[in-house]
């Protein structure tokens, strides 16, 4: 189902609503490849704005700013799933936006995600929408205890609340403001992995290698990735899974699927990221082609190949906490001499100025000959950073 499709090539102008961390390291990847990059987002001090050849500070609603992003670039990409997917529906009627606005929607909102995955499927967890006092009321109690998450805006553990009873449910509904909820069982998790897939405008689709996860506090904390890091039949699975999630959406870019890996061994898709994510980091120093450049490639039209892992890998995500693991006042910057020291360390840092706890502030690969190799560098980079062992 190949058609052939003209590319945008190198010397074209890419553009992103966004401007966090992915958008830097997209455009990045863009620049590389000789592309310009223009980055839409309110604040001037963006870490994408600060190295991008066009940055519009405007709201993502701004019809100003969105006709000046259209005026400048050729194709437009999203680096963040709350961006309104108006916004790129407006982009859409002058360029290629990929993801389209209707994909985008999808992952913004819990509930449809939740029916996508069933339309697909691919098992998810037992769950309700609560939209209602009577869907509240209507609740059944196999799905106690659980989680309560809103149906939109929540990312990194925000916007969920933990719930035993049926009193601390509705208290918790409360607490959200009733808003639009999805309560999902809570699941005997033995790991979490994820899968990054994709899919370019012709339909072809590939994918990095399954990443085995470890959050810490709602936030991802560490990413593992080698052959053999999940049973290769889960792996299967959740590739499958993933690229039946891609398709059924018809989407265009770069999609992240998160997976539940039960106790009994079962798999549980938890949720999309239209986008790449931060368990694909690996791939800018582990794999032939990053997440970043696949994103490229899908928006400019350029052909995907199957990437290809070269070393075994471990991401350490870097949270401004590490920034006060010695003192409890001032800002401190962690020991990066000594982390380079360790052969096959690679640090990616994201130009924020202010370190806070819990905000993501850049990211430490380590790739080595072996899995053993890696994890014993990890290991050693997480005890001089102040990182609890995994
Ligand atoms: P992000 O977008 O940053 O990945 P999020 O805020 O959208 O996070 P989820 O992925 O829904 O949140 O949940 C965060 C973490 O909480 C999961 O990675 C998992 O560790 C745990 N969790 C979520 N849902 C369940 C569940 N039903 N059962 C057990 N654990 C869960
Ligand atoms: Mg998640």
């Amino acid at each position: 189902m190949s058609t052939a499709l003209k590319p945008l090539l190198p010397g074209s102008t890419l553009g992103v609503l966004g401007g966090g961390q992915l958008g830097r390291m997209w455009a990045h990847a863009a620049q590389r490849m000789g592309y310009n990059t223009a980055v839409l987002d309110p604040d001037a001090q963006s870490p994408a704005g600060l190295v991008s050849h066009h940055h519009i500070h405007t709201d993502y609603l701004d019809a100003a700013g969105l006709k000046q992003l259209a005026a400048v670039c050729q194709a437009v990409t999203t680096e963040f799933e709350n961006v309104p997917a108006d916004a790129l529906a407006q982009l859409a009627a002058t360029l290629p936006v990929s993801p389209a606005a209707s994909a985008v929607a999808v992952a913004q909102d819990r509930a449809r995600e939740k029916a996508h995955f069933v339309k697909c499927g691919v098992p998810v967890a037992p769950h309700a929408v609560i939209d209602t006092p009577e869907q509240l009321a209507a609740v059944n109690d196999n799905l106690l205890p659980g989680i309560l998450k809103t149906s939109r805006m929540g990312y990194d553990g925000k916007g969920q609340l933990r719930v035993t009873t049926r009193d601390e449910l509705n208290a918790g509904w409360a607490k959200l403001g009733k808003v639009p909820c999805v309560l999902e069982k809570m699941l005997p998790l033995a790991s979490e992995c994820s899968v990054i897939v994709a899919r370019g405008r012709d339909g072809v689709m590939v994918n990095l290698p399954v990443q085995r996860n470890l959050h810490r506090d709602g936030i991802l904390a560490v990413t593992e990735v080698f052959a053999g890091n999940v049973p290769d039949v889960l792996a299967q699975q959740a590739i499958e899974a993933a690229k039946a999630v891609a398709q059924e959406l018809n989407y265009v870019g770069v999609l992240c699927v998160e997976f539940f890996v039960l106790a009994d061994g079962a798999l549980v898709v938890n949720e999309i990221a239209p986008r790449p994510h931060n368990s694909g980091h690996y791939s800018q120093d582990a794999c032939d082609v990053s997440q970043f450049e696949l994103q490229v490639r899908t928006m400019a039209d350029l052909p995907l190949t199957q990437p290809r892992l070269h070393s075994p890998a471990f991401m350490l995500n870097l949270l401004g906490d590490l920034w006060f693991a010695n003192t409890n006042a001032a800002q401190v910057e962690p020991a990066w001499q000594k982390v380079l020291a360790l052969p096959g360390t690679h640090l990616h840092l994201y130009g924020k100025t202010e370190a806070r706890v819990g905000r993501k502030m850049g990211h430490l690969n380590i790739t080595a000959p072996t899995p053993e190799a890696a994890r014993a560098a990890a290991l050693q980079a997480a005890a001089i950073l102040g990182i609890a062992p995994f």
